[in-house]
């Protein structure tokens, strides 16, 4: 019996990043977590971590923390455009 239930976006992330490592889970490189860790605001644009829905969302994928996996903001639009 699995209940599923919103985490907040702060605390699905910090889950995920704790899982993965603080890898993207597209390319398997490391992510910026904190903009201040990016030497340019557009290295951070395409750099940082962001939420991806493995199964999406127009697919009927949900809101839980068993279909989300972060990946950099590049590899996620990347993916995005490819359906
Ligand atoms: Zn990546």
């Amino acid at each position: 019996m699995s209940q599923s239930y919103q985490l907040s976006t702060g605390a699905l992330t910090q889950t995920l990043w704790h899982a993965q490592s603080g890898k993207c889970a597209l390319c398997g490189r490391p992510m910026l977590r904190n903009r201040f860790e990016a030497p340019h605001a557009q290295v951070w644009a395409k750099s940082r971590a962001t939420l991806d829905h493995i199964q999406p969302r127009s697919k009927g994928g949900a809101d839980t923390v068993e279909n989300l996996q972060l990946a950099h903001a590049r590899c996620n639009k990347i993916k995005g455009n490819q359906i």
